[in-house]
Parts: structure tokens; sequence; C-alpha cells
């Protein structure tokens, strides 16, 4: 149980990788807001949630990550009803599949935007509850970012998914050279090609997935609960002396 008397913060929490770090986090005694669009997904994650524990560990709170009025209101709802912040997980994120000279600038504004101006946004609303809480009392607090293995690679087909990507393992390294001297860790993690409902039509594809097992060390397409077990590291008193740092969780495609 490393997250007792933890209030934790996960966006993009209805489906796939944030629905497991959600789970994962209170199931680990974490009292968890879970944050994205579409209500109905949320409360399918918070009813698995608090259907698994003892008492209520999750609530939802629908916003749009890229919308800064969406988020000042969930800053003030944390403010209002916790009062700190211990973890927050930047997962919201999403992708689009085109050539360079297809991309519209409505397309590629709206991948910059979902990928990595949420996770600005976020980071500072959010951000200024763990740096007040951070002077009131010194204990673990963390900031987890959900980049991927296509910031650290060329993606064709995705530049601009690549592009946001990249930005967000070097935006993770400047706010964490920002918020260390309040104690606050922020690293980011990585995933390579995983099982959730992005991935869901490519992975329809025989082909497609049988050119991810050749090219992946181990041989197989990931899961979510494989990527929320490391944001959990990432985001516990076990990581303590880890600031900075992108975790690469693709199952060796990237040594292949
Ligand atoms: P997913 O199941 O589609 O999850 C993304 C979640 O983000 C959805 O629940 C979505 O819910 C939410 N979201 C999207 N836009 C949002 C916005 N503007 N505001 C708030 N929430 C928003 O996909 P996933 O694979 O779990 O992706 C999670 C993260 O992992 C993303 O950052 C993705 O880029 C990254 N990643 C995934 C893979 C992979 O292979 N799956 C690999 C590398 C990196 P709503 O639409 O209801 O808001």
């Amino acid at each position: 149980m490393r997250f007792l008397q933890t209030i934790a913060v996960v966006t993009g929490a209805g489906s796939g990788i944030g629905r497991a770090a959600a789970i994962r986090l209170a199931n680990e005694g974490a009292k968890v807001i879970l944050v994205g669009r579409t209500r109905k997904k949320l409360e399918e994650t918070a009813e698995e949630i608090n259907r698994m524990n003892k008492i209520p560990m999750a609530e939802i709170f629908t916003a749009d990550c890229t919308d800064v009025e969406d988020i000042a209101e969930l800053a003030e709802y944390v403010k209002q009803h916790y009062g700190d912040l211990h973890v927050l997980v930047n997962n919201a994120g999403g992708s689009r599949h085109s050539k360079i000279l297809e991309i519209t600038e409505q397309e590629w504004d709206y991948v910059q935007e979902v990928n990595l101006k949420s996770v600005f946004l976020v980071s500072k609303a959010l951000g200024k509850i763990m740096i007040e809480g951070a002077q009131r009392e010194e204990r673990s607090r963390a900031i987890v970012n959900v980049a991927s293995l296509s910031g650290h690679q060329a993606g064709a087909e995705i530049p601009h998914y690549s592009a946001a990507k990249a930005g967000v393992i070097n935006f993770t390294r400047s706010l964490a050279l920002e918020l260390a001297p309040y104690g606050i860790r922020v690293n980011s993690v990585s995933p390579g090609f995983v099982e959730t409902p992005l991935t869901e039509q490519g992975l329809k594809n025989d082909r497609f997935v049988r050119a991810i097992q050749r090219n992946t060390a181990l041989q197989r397409v990931g899961n979510p609960e494989e990527i929320a077990s490391v944001i959990a590291f990432a985001a516990s008193p076990e990581a303590s002396y880890m600031t900075g740092a992108d975790l690469l969780v693709d199952g060796g495609w990237l040594i292949k």
C-alpha cells in the first residue's frame, strides 16, 4: 500500500492506460480523482475502483484538459475538497495518422494540444496546489507524464504526435528542474505498443501485429497494467531519488 493518505489526479482515466493507472493507485490506497471528457467512461472506472475497495476511492471530474477554464475548475475542485495534491498523472492524449502533406493546421493543433498543451495546463494549475502543499508539509509528491516511444524515434505518418511526445519528455525535464526545490519529482513514462482503445483499430490488422512482434524484443504488444505499474512506481516514494527521467516501457522495441 504505497499510496495511503495520498490524493491523486489521473487524466484520461476513462480508458486504457489512464484507467489502469487509476485502478492501480486506488488499490494501493490513493484517493483518485478521475479526469476525462466522457462522464460514462469515468463512471465505469470509478465503479470498478469503488467495487474493489471497501470505501469509495474514486471520484470523477469531467474536463477537457486542453481547456484552460475546465482545468481552472478542476484545480478549484481539488483545492476546495482536498486542499492538497500528492500525485498527478498527466495521461490524456490522442493521435492521428496522416502523411505530412495531408496534415491540416487544425489536425496539427489538435495533436499538440491534446498531448502537450494539456500537460502544461494541468501541471501549471495543479502544480500550484502541489507547491503550496509542499510548503506546508514535507512528503512524497510526484508528477508522472505519459509520453511515448514515439517521442524517442521518428514516426512515419505521425510527425505531429512524435513532435508533441518529444516535447512532453523535455517539458518533463524542465519542470523537474523547477519543482525539485519543493521536493516534487517529475518524470515521464514512454510506452511502446499497448493494447488500448487508441491502438484498437491498428491492432486489428494482423500484418501490423506481426510487425510489432518481429520488432519488439519481447515479441508482443503490452497491456495497460504493464504501463500502470511503472507509472505507480514513478509516482511512489520508492522512486524518491528519481526526477527528470523518462522510463521507456516498450518491450525492448528501441534496442532491436
Ligand atoms: P485511450 O484509451 O484512448 O485513452 C486516452 C484517454 O484520454 C481517453 O480516456 C480520453 O477520454 C482521454 N482524453 C483524450 N483527450 C482528452 C482531453 N482533451 N481532455 C481530457 N481527457 C482526454 O488511449 P491510451 O492508449 O490509454 O492512451 C493514454 C496515453 O498513453 C496517451 O497519452 C497516449 O498518447 C499514450 N500512449 C499510448 C500508447 C499505446 O500504444 N496505447 C503508446 C504510447 C503512448 P475522453 O475522450 O473521454 O476524454
